[in-house]
């Protein structure tokens, strides 16, 4: 379903264990793919938290859908330690079909990053799931020209910077947003500015009520729950929170009536809550 959450289309589909696909579509960029969505099939580029059955079981259709309707072969980008295995995936799918597929999966290091499009920029933050798991945030790279330069003209510009001037711009960094994947609360540090500072930020929240506290679902499956947001929205700088992931024992009425009941009073205006459609549990 496409909202807009402070100015950025997001276009989601999340069930826990089941699909989540994170669409954005101005940015021609997806994030996880456990079902192909319409959004998703339109991006160019596909990221990956993590490679569970439920982030993952999209690729082959959007592969072979996009290749039937002549789109071109997806950037494909991960945590560089899945990215030899997601290649023997799409190697393996390829090969099934009679045909390679062209992508080649694109592995990021810890602490590096990776353009997307024209100053958009991939950044990982480490998440605690299974051991390659990976967050991401898009980060805006934004040439400025430095306030003590304000009063130049533009020929005058040009002529500096021709003449090597190295100290005419600043670079900033501007974080668009989060998203956490699957992961536990428990040692997750979202204080690197990238994610703390996003826009938004979209935290899986994959348990709701007592009863899946009580039994310790989310430390098993080492996922969230949504008492632990307090805690962890603490720092967090950001103007929106997207709730997703949430898993399918709820009902879809009981999701939003669960959530509202227990985040933060100073949050309560600024979370949204990605709800699954009544078709999509299993
Ligand atoms: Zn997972």
């Amino acid at each position: 379903m496409l909202r807009v959450v402070e100015g950025i289309r997001i276009d989601a589909r999340s069930l826990g264990g089941i699909a989540t696909t994170i669409a954005f579509p101005e940015w021609s960029l997806c994030i996880d793919l456990g079902v192909t969505t319409q959004a998703a099939l339109r991006c160019d580029t596909v990221a990956f938290t993590h490679a569970h059955a439920d982030h993952v079981s999209g690729l082959n259709q959007y592969l072979g859908v996009r290749r039937l309707y002549g789109m071109r072969p997806p950037r494909l980008i991960a945590s560089s330690a899945i990215a030899a295995p997601l290649q023997r995936l799409v190697d393996a799918m390829g090969e099934l079909q009679g045909r390679p597929f062209e992508s080649v999966v694109e592995g990021v290091e810890p602490g590096g990053d990776i353009e997307v499009g024209r100053g958009l920029y991939l950044r990982p933050f480490p998440v605690v799931h299974q051991a390659h798991s990976v967050g991401w945030s898009v980060v805006r790279r934004v040439v400025k020209l430095r306030p003590e330069h304000a009063g130049l003209a533009g020929g005058d510009i040009a002529r500096r910077k021709s003449e090597g001037a190295t100290d005419l711009f600043d670079e900033i960094d501007d974080p668009l947003i989060a998203v956490t994947g699957d992961t536990q609360a428990e040692g997750l540090d979202l204080s690197p500015w990238w994610v703390r500072r996003a826009r938004v930020l979209m935290i899986e929240t994959t348990f709701l009520d007592d009863e899946r506290r009580d039994s310790n679902a989310a430390k098993v499956g080492r996922h969230m729950h949504l008492d632990d947001l307090p805690a962890l929205l603490a720092g967090v700088e950001s103007r929106a929170v997207v709730l997703y992931h949430v898993s399918q024992v709820y009902r879809p009425d009981e999701v939003e009536a669960a959530i509202r009941g227990r985040i933060p009073e100073a949050w309560q205006n600024r979370v949204h809550v990605v709800v699954p459609g009544d078709g999509e549990r299993l």
